[in-house]
């Protein structure tokens, strides 16, 4: 049995664009299935960073400077090896760069220049990962902020809450005979300070896979950091809990320790049990169970 789930970050929109990139995703993830768990999870994650629609790759949100810099990670759940890029540059699947990390270096985590520096020695070609429209909005919050006019936009997006567009992380979380893997990518939060990391790249914060259950979280990284909520949940399922207990009993944690922070969870258990959770406006989610999406999984909101 197998189960493939993508989800496209909090403050996405659900709209047909998105669920069907979404689908693409949770799809590709599961033809890689053959090739291993970590192919499924790194190919799902990378038809994300290639859509502009969401902030991975060529759709990543830009910081301060106006400039993309990406975290992305990979765990497989058997072995526990994990692999990590932080703050990484110009190159258009930041989450494949971690998996290079995860299998070809004696380290577990690369940063800064140094992480783009070791993309482009192992082949990967320099791109632009400033999208159009995220430029766009980048100008747009520059020059009201220097008029002293102050607007309001998600620090996930960049965008203004109502938009018809808006877009955050995405991550991916992969179960197959009873193993487990877990994936994620990030441009981060909007306007950051250059340098900033969140917990995508941070196993135990933003994503974590062991034997027991594989977990992605989407959301204000420095309080998934600051609560080490994927570790957290998969304590929960350790202790018995089902997976989808263990995402709501997280999400309310993060609630109680950080007023305010936003989030979302999937995860998946070693007995192939899924759950997901968040409690933003919303949260879009491609479930593949044995090869048939599914259209009727939609995570639990919270308040
Ligand atoms: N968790 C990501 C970060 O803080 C952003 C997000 O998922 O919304 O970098």
């Amino acid at each position: 049995m197998s189960i493939v789930i993508v989800h496209g970050g909090v403050e996405t929109s659900s709209s047909l664009q998105f669920r069907e990139v979404l689908r693409a995703a949770a799809l590709a993830g599961h033809g890689a299935l053959e090739a291993g768990l970590l192919d499924a999870a790194e190919e799902a994650v990378k038809i994300l960073e290639e859509s502009p629609l969401f902030n991975a790759g060529y759709g990543s949100v830009l910081n301060r400077d106006g400039d993309v810099e990406m975290d992305a990670s990979i765990m497989d759940g058997t072995t526990g090896k994990f692999g990590a890029v932080a703050a990484i540059r110009s190159v258009s699947h930041p989450v494949s760069v971690a998996r290079l990390v995860l299998e070809e270096t004696p380290h577990v985590l690369l940063a800064g220049q140094g992480a783009t520096d070791f993309a482009l020695t192992r082949g990967f070609l320099p791109v632009d990962s400033r999208s159009p429209g995220m430029v766009e909005t980048w100008q747009r919050a520059r020059d009201r902020a220097k008029q002293g006019l102050s607007q309001e936009t998600s620090p996930f997006t960049g965008l203004p809450p109502d938009s018809a567009k808006p877009c955050d992380t995405v991550g991916c979380v992969v179960f197959h005979d009873g193993r487990l893997a877990a994936a994620s990518s990030t441009g981060g939060s909007f306007m950051k300070i250059p340098g900033r990391v969140g917990d995508t790249p941070i196993p135990g914060a933003g994503i974590f896979a062991s034997p027991n259950c594989a977990t992605a979280c989407t959301g204000l990284g420095e309080a998934f950091i600051e609560t080490l909520t994927a570790n957290y949940v998969d304590s929960l399922v350790k202790k018995g809990l089902h997976p989808q207990e263990a995402a709501e009993k997280a999400m309310a944690r993060l609630g109680e320790r950080r007023a305010g922070a936003v989030g979302g969870i999937i995860v998946a258990d070693h007995q192939g049990r899924f759950g997901a959770a968040h409690n933003s406006r919303s949260f879009p989610v491609a479930l593949l169970v044995k090869g048939g999406l599914s259209e009727s999984f939609i995570p639990r909101k919270l308040n």
